[in-house]
């Protein structure tokens, strides 16, 4: 695949766990391909173990290809972007396509680097509007407006996806193409080498993977009333998030924070629990496709964004709202 014939999409992994993100870049690179006929391509990086592959089947890809090798074990941006780097410029992609994750903005900004192809990040709309150009819609001014940009010409372009708006649906399990896999030992010349993961938290969902958020801010009143959350979180099978003051009082970890300064997240369901919808706050959710805002005063500013919204004390209303799911979701 070569001259500007292919879109090639990051497939992200977590030790031998394909990211559910990854399947929506995927999604959206088959639907492109529809309209402009490039073919799409699954690129993974990966340890000596390889991952598994069958979630691939949902958005089945035209080829795969497999970087395997020590260096690749956890991500290291240094070890993936080089050997990305270097097999782009052999295989001169048109597109290349990345989840909006932490690792995903920072590997499509260095490759940006790296080759000089302009970078539109965080998009949420992504159409060919014709063989060669594209448009993108991406959020700015904290999530305040979008801008419609339009990708032109017949070099590379590089687009990272923001999370949980490229689902789609998905068709019977369709066949994988096999994989192409490439074996290579560490770059001697590296400057880093990542030896170990240190997994810090909880070990429960990531707030950027979990369709369903319970997030709480300084009207919790303090971190003794956060199990009331977790609890409501639990029933709905989702996480916990929170706002920064919280986490700057260090009654969660950093890793929960939603915000301009933290995670952007779009669940299915967002549940704002005494957070007044300042707009760094709302930059990281106001994607979320339901958004319930419980807030003692009725002003409020994330009531504007709400579609559903209770006025009233969150101590008295989440054990209610609790109680309630757990009747209905678990009988
Ligand atoms: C550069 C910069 C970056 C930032 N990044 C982020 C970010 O990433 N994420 C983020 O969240 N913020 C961020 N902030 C901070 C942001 O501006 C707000 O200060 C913050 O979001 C407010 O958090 P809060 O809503 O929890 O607290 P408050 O603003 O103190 O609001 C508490 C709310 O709880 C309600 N309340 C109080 N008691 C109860 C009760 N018993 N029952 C029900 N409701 C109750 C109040 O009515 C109020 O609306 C950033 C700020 C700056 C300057």
């Amino acid at each position: 695949m070569t001259d500007h014939r292919s879109i090639f999409v990051w497939i992200e992994c977590k030790g031998n766990r394909i990211k559910a993100v990854s399947l929506e870049a995927l999604n959206c690179g088959l639907q492109l391909s529809k309209t402009n006929g490039l073919q799409v391509c699954a690129v993974l990086f990966c340890g000596e173990q390889k991952p598994d592959l069958t979630p691939l089947s949902d958005f089945p890809p035209h080829s795969i290809k497999i970087f395997s090798g020590p260096q690749w074990e956890n991500y290291n941006s240094e070890a993936v972007s080089n050997a990305f780097f270097h097999w782009m410029q052999e295989a001169s992609p048109r597109l290349v396509l990345l989840p909006a994750s932490n690792h995903g903005k920072e590997l499509g900004a260095i490759l940006s680097g790296l080759t000089h192809a302009p970078l539109a990040s965080d998009c949420v709309e992504v159409e060919c509007l014709n063989a060669i150009d594209f448009e993108v819609k991406r959020p700015i001014y904290s999530g305040k407006a979008f801008v419609s940009l339009a990708l032109e010409g017949k070099g590379l372009h590089i687009i990272t996806l923001r999370a949980n708006v490229f689902r789609g649906k998905r068709s019977s399990k369709g066949t994988l193409p096999d994989a192409e896999l490439v074996v290579s030992n560490p770059d001697a010349k590296a400057l880093s080498l990542i030896v170990r993961e240190v997994v810090k938290g909880t070990g429960k969902l990531d707030v950027t993977e979990a369709r369903v958020v319970v997030s709480g801010g300084m009207g919790m009143q303090g971190p003794e009333n956060f199990p009331l959350l977790e609890e409501l979180a639990e029933v709905l099978g989702g996480t916990v998030g929170a706002s920064r003051p919280v986490v700057d009082n260090g009654w969660r970890d950093y890793s929960n924070q939603v915000g301009q300064t933290g995670r952007t997240v779009s669940p299915d369901l967002y549940i704002a629990c005494g957070i007044s919808g300042a707009v760094q706050h709302i930059a990281g959710m106001s994607g979320s496709k339901c958004i319930v805002a419980i807030n003692k005063d009725p002003h409020a500013p994330i009531f504007s964004i709400a579609q559903y919204g209770i006025v009233g004390d969150v101590l008295e209303i989440i054990p209610l709202l609790t109680t309630e799911f757990k009747k209905i979701l678990h009988g």
